[in-house]
């Protein structure tokens, strides 16, 4: 029986309890990271390189570990353990950076670092598991999931930054856990009504000797998974900026007076999330109507597509340095010109990335798979961090931005020339 257009564009009743469990685990994420390096130099006295230094390590670390809490999930713990597991460690996290001790600070970190290895993957994994028998919702019900995530990225740094600041550094970090824990009731309630078969993993599947067919299908998907990981690193390097360079060129470089009054630069931290929840519906719903007639361009073109944005976005910066006047100032108009376009470009790629992995990995290995996905991340945000100290060795910042537009184009280019070739492994499966 044809199903009615109703049945084909309304998004599993499971939604709403992941979109507001992961939002409120991100507001406690965001929050705390806002706050990280600003108690660090100002309340523990580290210089700023060693403050960079510990950011740069934490915020890579989480994005390592999701490699590990995927893999304990697929193969022992399930999705549903690792999930509880992971936000309790998150909320111990929180809780021990809102004392006053050096210790308890590390052994926050380090909690929070381990925790969301167990939540992050498992979490981005089941929420593809609610779209099993309806696949052609799926991108657009990761770019909804994706809203949640960064309605706790803006919520995050305003509730946090401004007790921790303004107040105490520990009203701060108390306020992050209180989000996650917030978070845990969520989902202790929400996910008693999800259905059974998203926590399935290897344990509950009977293993079954694969088909020749099947095998060979197995070994294009994990393949392409790293090709589009990879084409991530990409992605993250160029995009990471916003918090390094970008953020100094809106510091240094942007004038930042508005009816008489000066913007703080950290500020303009908010337009990328603020943009996403402002899109969001237009692509969420784009998907959607195209999957009807059938034209949702499959995964790798929309990557394509997203690497042309973000070059676009990083040519605005480049016109930008060419536009300062004689104090070495822009209008604010090319930093959201910019981040318009990066975030158009993330939309693209972050969203449709975990889309695609949920969609494509073989199930006993969908959690670790995850993981890999993430640890991309983990790499961009390095290479990010790097590449970004080489900015004031520029005489003409101009430079500095036009690598990125490089390599992003390049990466374009060279992932629409392997489209070519690997496309009809999107069908093998
Ligand atoms: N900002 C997104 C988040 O926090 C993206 C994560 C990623 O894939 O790096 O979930
Ligand atoms: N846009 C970020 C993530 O969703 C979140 C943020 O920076 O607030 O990718």
């Amino acid at each position: 029986m044809e199903k009615s257009h109703e049945e084909l564009t309304k998004h599993p009743s499971g939604l709403p309890t992941l979109f507001f469990t992961e939002m409120w685990e991100r507001m406690s994420y965001y929050g705390m990271r806002a706050l990280l390096v600003l108690y660090l130099v100002k309340e523990l006295a580290f210089t700023d390189e060693k403050a960079g230094q510990v950011y740069g390590l934490y915020t890579s670390l989480v994005y390592l570990t999701p490699i590990l809490g995927g893999f304990l999930a697929d193969r022992y713990l399930g999705y549903k353990r690792s999930i509880f597991i992971g936000s309790l460690l998150m909320l111990c996290g929180h809780f021990s950076l809102a004392f006053p001790h050096i210790e308890s600070f590390y052994l926050g970190l380090g909690l929070l670092i381990l925790g969301n290895g167990f939540f992050k993957p498992n979490m981005s994994t089941i929420v593809g598991r609610l779209y099993e028998t309806k696949p052609s919702l799926r991108d657009s019900g990761y770019t909804i999931f994706y809203m949640g995530i960064n309605l706790g990225g803006l919520i995050g740094p305003i509730v946090c930054g401004s007790l921790g600041e303004k107040v105490n550094w520990h009203y701060g970090f108390g306020a992050a856990g209180i989000g996650m824990a917030i978070g845990i009731c969520v989902f202790y309630i929400g996910s008693q009504k999800l259905p059974a078969h998203i926590w399935a993993n290897e344990r509950n599947n009977e293993s079954k000797v694969l088909s020749e067919k099947e095998g060979v299908g197995e070994r294009y998907s994990i393949l392409l998974i790293l090709i589009l990981s990879f084409f991530s690193i990409l992605f993250w390097m160029a995009f990471e900026q916003m918090g390094s360079s970008m953020n100094l060129f809106a510091d240094r470089n942007t004038d930042r007076f508005l009816l008489g009054k000066e913007i703080p630069a950290s500020f303009f931290q908010s337009i990328n999330p603020l943009f996403i929840l402002l899109l969001s519906p237009v692509l969420a719903t784009a998907w959607n109507r195209l999957s009807v007639y059938k034209m949702n361009p499959d995964p790798i073109l929309k990557f394509v597509f997203s690497l042309v944005l973000l070059g676009i976005g990083f040519l605005v910066m480049v016109w930008a340095c060419q536009a300062k006047n004689s104090l070495g100032l822009v209008s604010v108009w090319f930093l959201f010109g910019a981040y318009f376009f990066n975030t158009l470009s993330e939309l693209l790629l972050s969203p449709v990335g975990l889309s695609f992995v949920s969609a494509t990995a073989p199930k006993k290995s969908a959690g670790m798979l995850m993981g890999i996905w993430f640890l991309s991340t983990a790499f961009g945000h390095y290479l990010a961090g790097y590449l970004s100290g080489f900015l004031s060795g520029f005489t003409d910042q101009a430079d500095f931005f036009s690598f990125f537009v490089v390599t992003s184009w390049l990466g374009a280019l060279l992932l629409f020339i392997l489209w070519f070739r690997i496309r009809f492994w999107l069908k093998v499966r």
